[in-house]
């Protein structure tokens, strides 16, 4: 992560309408990954409607059990796909109860990347529940954190990542792959505790019962790596509340911060403020309502979500110009992450070279996989991504790009992009064949001219 730079690009602030649930859901079907041949079967993407999740802590016997269902369409003949890092227990389908072994694990080879098939044959465009459950235990996802049990206390982070397979929401939930947006419902409850909890987290928090029992809902829009979960004991931190004006809107900010972490919560909230009107301005008003959340720790891991974040203050920029690139306007597959980093890194923590400091043409580099079910961000998204925007930049100008970009964002947002959307509005708007070229090179990873036919 770099510390941001202020940038003042005044483009014209767009008002940000939400999408009716029937054009969420054929959008994402229109992003989905073809079905995947595999181990002689065929799996078939799916459209999850919503989901209704459960978890309850005993903090005494230091065990959790979640359960789950999962409301889905099949998008075509064949068995359903979706994943979910955890060993299930229990298992139905449609009220019937069947034998969890029936959902098999299957390698995608990307990364070594796995995903789950649920092995029965489903007709297209049919309607389905599938109802789990299981001990809720350290997510079998490479890299992933294990629930903190204290004495008496409860430490508890959804702690998503984009550079590790199977770190979103299927790390604790049944999930599908990022197209794909649902309904999320969560029951918590924490039995057993001596201290008070905070319980942080960009969805509506309802308190059913005092420091007992929340329930957590979180919009259609979301998909899997949307959703911020931060359970912590009340003695570990600290936390406020603000409003900031921006344009016409007030926002709310909910920042919370580990006692650890040295920055005070005023310097947060002012940060947070200066960083949001910065943004609206240069890109679009802030696309997340009227919320925004912070939680501020020390250390290096930071991870963006939908109008939040979990971050520490070296990183706060970057995270929050997430929520327009990353988790507002969203990539439709993995193979599109490359662009929330480099763009995050060349627009908001000063990644630009002049282009006297732009090496000559350099080797191919693939940023976005040929395989569809890659589930990782390339690691060279930020350094060789933004050297991309750099070359970009140096083809159309400073601040044509950024004026197209947000243009980009305005068109998109509501829908996700993807890297051929991107290339093909950049393409449109500039009728520049290099703006081609470059993404051929430098994303696609590919020798030779974009113009000639057997490169493409
Ligand atoms: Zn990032």
């Amino acid at each position: 992560m770099s510390i941001a730079v202020a940038t003042s690009l005044c483009t014209l602030i767009v008002c940000l309408s939400p999408l009716s649930a029937a054009q969420q859901s054929s959008s994402d079907k229109d992003h989905a990954p073809p079905p995947l041949e595999v181990d002689g079967v065929i799996g078939i993407p799916i459209d999850i409607l919503s989901i209704q999740a459960e978890v309850v802590f005993d903090l005494e016997t230091r065990t959790a059990m979640a359960k789950a269902d999962v409301r889905f369409e099949m998008t075509a003949d064949g068995m359903p796909l979706f994943d979910l890092r955890q060993k299930i227990a229990k298992l139905s389908c449609n009220g019937v109860e069947l034998d969890p072994e029936l959902v098999s694990s299957h390698k995608t080879g990307a990364g070594g990347a796995r995903i789950r098939l649920l092995q029965k044959e489903l007709a297209a465009g049919t309607q389905h529940l599938l109802h789990f459950e299981y001990p809720l235990l350290k997510p079998n996802s490479p890299r992933a954190q294990d629930i903190g049990w204290g004495d008496g206390t409860l430490d508890w982070d959804f702690f998503f990542s984009d550079l590790n397979w199977g770190r979103y929401m299927e790390m604790w939930f049944p999930a599908n792959l990022i197209y794909d947006r649902f309904k999320f419902d969560m029951d918590l409850k924490i039995n057993g505790a001596t201290d008070d909890h905070q319980i942080v987290s960009n969805g509506d928090v309802t308190e059913v019962e005092k420091q007992k029992h929340w329930q957590l809902s979180f919009p259609a829009t979301f998909a899997a790596f949307s959703h911020m979960l931060v359970v912590v004991p009340d003695h570990k931190v600290t936390r406020s509340a603000s409003k900031v004006k921006v344009g016409d809107r007030t926002i709310h900010l909910d920042v919370c911060k580990l006692n650890t972490a040295k920055t005070s919560l005023q310097d947060i909230h002012k940060q947070t403020a200066d960083y949001l009107k910065e943004f609206s301005k240069s890109t679009a008003m802030w696309p997340h309502g009227d919320r925004c959340t912070v939680f501020v720790w020390t250390g290096g891991r930071s991870m963006e979500y939908d109008g939040a974040t979990t971050t520490s203050m070296g990183a706060l920029g970057h995270e929050l110009f997430h929520s327009w690139f990353g988790r507002g306007l969203k990539p439709v597959s993995q193979n599109d992450g490359w662009w929330d980093e480099a763009w995050t890194v060349w627009f908001a923590d000063g990644g630009r070279k002049s282009p006297k400091d732009i090496p000559a043409k350099g080797s191919p580099v693939e940023l976005s996989s040929p395989n569809p079910y890659n589930r990782t961000t390339n690691m060279l998204a930020y350094q060789m991504g933004s050297l991309f925007y750099s070359r970009l930049a140096k083809e159309l100008g400073e601040k044509e790009l950024m004026k197209l970009m947000a243009e980009f964002f305005n068109k998109y947002y509501a829908t996700g992009a993807s890297t051929e959307d991107m290339a093909q509005f950049l393409y449109a708007k500039t009728q520049n064949d290099q703006v081609l070229q470059l993404f051929h090179r430098y994303i696609y990873g590919k020798e030779g001219s974009v113009m000639d036919k057997k490169n493409r």
